[in-house]
């Protein structure tokens, strides 16, 4: 049976060296398999030539290479590509490849939902189901890399990994730092730890456990200028509010030699888009080592929000440049097949609802 079996597809390096050290063989089986599973996409022990035919039996009797599975592909008119990826129960979450002309972003989910219950989120709206194993976070990039047509020896087509998908990345760290300690290794896809970012609503005490343990590129949802404001729309900001988070950014930024922080900014029409709103942010992030994301919302059934106009973004945009704060609008990507940031609601089942303090205030079930 497979559930027997340990699956070593998404373990990092020195996981795999502990797993090889039980069997009795030396570490550098770990980079072997490694090099086999990652580099040249390969889930079959038994064409793993390099590795002795007596070794790759008693791995397929022992262990498994088990990835996702695809459950269905939507292709955007703009090139960007969607897949929904069947998880165990029924349950689907969403992968997005963006193309550009001098990067390929993969967008990975690390949740099936999401506790956090920002008010703007399609996915926060579905409720959190359950965390993403390291395999199931690793395997989206797999699975793109082999549908996107990935030869070793070619062209690199996913050059950056951002965890802007379903989920809270840093509520699952467990799972996501094995995740990216693969993603960044030299026999893992090797992709290089500035092109890896993980985006957070603001769980503080992670973020510095991340500064320490892998110092990847940091994206954080702001979103709000203040903290009624942000309390609204981000409730852990509650529990961690402006002051304390961007603090811990600083520190993170510290760490990685003056690298900025990405700080993401919804544009909710008439609600975080005026003047005085952008006179705060500035005043936050003026001579800080930050860069603000102004992205457009992306409506989604139920909401009663609204896009903030264009002409709106601009001037928020101009207004932060004037107060010598890089920003950047974001281009929304794959609205037509609601690929685009917070419209990945994939598919929740036996939907559990947590607020703060994970008290849980609502059980609803549906069926697949
Ligand atoms: N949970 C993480 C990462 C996933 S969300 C986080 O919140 O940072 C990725 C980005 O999309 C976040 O900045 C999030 O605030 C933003 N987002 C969520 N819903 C959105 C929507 N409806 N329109 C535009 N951006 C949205
Ligand atoms: Fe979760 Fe991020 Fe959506 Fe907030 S914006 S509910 S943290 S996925």
């Amino acid at each position: 049976m497979s559930d027997a079996r340990v699956n070593l597809f998404g373990l990092s390096r020195e996981g795999l060296e502990g797993f090889f050290a039980g069997l009795g063989e030396k570490p550098f089986r770990a980079r072997q398999l490694m090099t086999w599973m990652y580099r040249f996409g390969n889930a079959d022990f038994a064409t793993m030539t390099d590795i002795s035919k007596a070794l790759r039996t008693r791995l397929a009797e022992i262990a498994e290479i088990r990835t996702p599975e695809i459950r269905s592909l939507h292709d955007a008119g703009d090139g960007t590509r969607k897949w929904m990826l069947s998880m165990d129960g029924g349950q689907a979450i969403e992968t997005v490849f963006i193309p550009e002309p001098a990067r390929g972003t993969l967008c990975i989910s690390s949740q099936v939902g999401c506790a956090m219950d920002c008010s703007f989120c399609a996915t926060g709206k579905q409720g959190f189901n359950r965390n993403l194993s390291a395999a199931d976070i690793v395997g989206q990039v797999w699975l793109a890399n082999r549908e996107l047509g990935y030869r070793q020896d070619g062209d690199r087509i996913i050059t950056n990994v951002v965890f802007m998908g379903m989920g809270e990345p840093l509520a699952n760290y467990r799972q996501v730092l094995p995740a990216i300690r693969v993603l960044i290794d030299d026999f893992g896809f090797n992709i290089s730890r500035r092109r890896v970012t993980v985006s957070t609503s603001g769980l503080v005490p992670q973020i510095d456990r991340l500064a320490e343990d892998c110092n990847v590129a940091l994206a954080v949802s702001l979103h709000a200028a203040d903290d009624a404001l942000r309390d609204a729309l981000v409730p852990i900001n509650r529990r961690h509010p402006i002051e304390e988070l961007l603090e811990a950014c600083w520190r993170y930024a510290e760490r990685g030699a003056g690298r900025h922080i990405t700080f993401e900014y919804v544009m909710l029409d008439g609600v975080n888009d005026g003047e005085a709103d952008m006179r705060r942010l500035a005043k936050l992030l003026a001579n800080r080592p930050a860069k603000v994301n102004l992205i457009p919302f992306n409506p989604f059934p139920g909401t009663d929000y609204r896009r903030s106009p264009l002409p709106v973004i601009e001037r928020c945009r101009d207004q932060l440049l004037r107060k010598g704060v890089r920003t950047t609008i974001r281009r929304t990507r794959g609205d037509d097949i609601d690929a685009a940031c917070g419209q990945l609601a994939g598919q929740v089942n036996d939907r559990m609802r947590y607020r703060l303090g994970n008290k849980l205030v609502s059980i609803s079930a549906r069926a697949s």
